[in-house]
């Protein structure tokens, strides 16, 4: 049988697991185009004020988790050695992982051509509208630029942790953790207090995921009812090529890296996240879906050790989804502007959305603020650009929610990857499909 039909087949077998979560994402769709937000208003503000509530839940646990996560994943992990180890495997996946996924955008783009023909298709009364929301976006933006390297450093951690910031948490929390894996017996209250929360938090995530299905159907309702068919007029192409790229990712670099960096079988990994992955469609975001991704992983036999130290950098850090997204995006917008790049611009834009990407928190839409990173280092600025951003914005949600699958599957991707190398991962676990049920 073939991989990409193992592939369905796996994920099938995980929708029938959690068929519930399925059913929502499902029925989320045909409410929301059979619902459309401008006839309903009523009902598109209560799902999402059930959608919202749903993210706010999960979030709750999000810093207590991976704080306690890294932890525990540190101080298990012991000698900095083996940590410096898992380090660097980490990033030269994560940097394989983006590579693969610019490239693709970028060929694909360059190939398909989204933006041509495109400007004639910008509606003034939208662009009109969107030009508000673009502003503020940019002045957004432009701040965190400033400010972005100077606020990696976690000058004060409990204003981090107040404001949810998450690099500057995860700044802290390693050199912390290194600390206390330095200093030998004596961490062991801290250590243990830590082992505590983090079982807690998994339990708490349990419970949560019982809401999964209303939740993932509510945010997905509200988020199709949004769209209007007038919005794919000029941009079909763009989300063709975004989705190609997707899917390029999602079924072909995933299971070649697993085969040639691992002996991780592709289905029974597939199987095993699709929890997750229906979640990261839902919420559009991997900080969100980071306590379910967790579970999925531990629970089918991927080591605490290495989820808890790879997969919480890995939201934060590693948005392959994202950096391909943001690549087609430039090049489309150099197209409809008629702006021609040269093979340089080309390799410099890839770059840039590999740095923007991982910039870019794990929440809905940060990818598309930190794209003016990308358009400012080719000398471009997104006010130039208004009109072409706003077919951007316009289909943002839809984007965002396919950007965060891909993002979130390749976190598990390389935490599989690392555990198979690292002999920590329980392969009987794994290849039992019906083992410990997620939710
Ligand atoms: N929503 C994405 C994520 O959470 C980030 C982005 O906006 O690209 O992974």
């Amino acid at each position: 049988m073939g991989i990409h039909m193992q592939i369905l087949i796996a994920i099938l077998l995980g929708i029938k697991r959690n068929w519930h979560i399925f059913f929502g994402l499902i029925a989320g769709i045909i409410v929301g185009i059979l619902l459309p937000a401008s006839h309903y208003p009523l009902v598109h503000k209560i799902l999402d004020i059930i959608g919202q509530s749903f993210i706010n839940i999960i979030q709750m646990v999000v810093i207590p988790l991976v704080i306690s996560a890294i932890v525990i994943g540190i101080s298990s992990i012991g000698d900095n050695k083996q940590l410096a180890k898992f380090g660097k495997k980490m990033i030269f996946y994560y940097l394989i992982i983006t590579c693969a996924a610019v490239t693709i955008g970028a060929v694909l783009a360059l190939v398909m051509k989204p933006g041509m023909g495109a400007q004639s298709f910008i509606n003034p009364d939208v662009a009109h509208q969107m030009q508000g929301y673009v502003s503020s976006a940019i002045a957004e933006q432009q701040s965190n630029m400033t400010g972005m390297f100077l606020g990696l450093i976690p000058k004060n951690p409990f204003h981090s942790l107040a404001t949810g910031d998450m690099v500057p948490i995860i700044i802290f929390v390693l050199i912390f953790s290194i600390a206390l894996a330095k200093i030998g017996e004596i961490n062991r209250p801290v250590v243990s207090f830590f082992e505590s929360i983090f079982a807690a938090t998994m339990k708490v995530t349990d419970w949560i995921m019982y809401l999964a299905a209303p939740g993932v159907f509510a945010l997905t309702a509200a988020s199709v009812s949004n769209f209007g068919v007038s919005m794919f007029e000029g941009v079909w192409k763009y989300l063709l090529v975004l989705a190609l790229g997707f899917l390029i990712q999602f079924f072909f670099i995933y299971p070649l890296m697993l085969k040639i960096f691992s002996k991780v079988p592709v289905g029974k990994l597939y199987t095993a996240i699709t929890e997750a992955i229906m979640v990261a469609f839902g919420t559009a975001s991997s900080s969100a879906t980071l306590p379910l991704t967790i579970t999925c992983c531990e629970k089918r036999g991927i080591s605490s050790k290495i989820c808890s130290f790879v997969l919480p950098l890995g939201a934060t850090l590693n948005m392959d989804g994202t950096a391909l997204m943001q690549t087609v995006a430039v090049i489309f917008l150099a197209q409809t502007y008629g702006i021609e790049l040269s093979w340089i611009i080309i390799l410099q834009i890839a770059i840039l959305a590999m740095v923007a990407s991982s910039t870019c928190a794990g929440i809905p839409g940060a990818g598309l603020i930190t794209i003016a990173l990308v358009l400012n280092g080719i000398g471009l600025t997104p006010e130039q650009l208004v009109i072409g951003f706003s077919f951007l914005f316009a289909l943002e949600r839809l984007v965002d929610m396919m950007r965060t699958t891909v993002n979130v599957a390749s976190d598990a991707v390389v935490a599989a990857i690392i555990a198979d190398n690292e002999n920590e991962i329980n392969y009987e676990l794994l290849n039992n499909d019906s083992y410990k049920d997620i939710v």
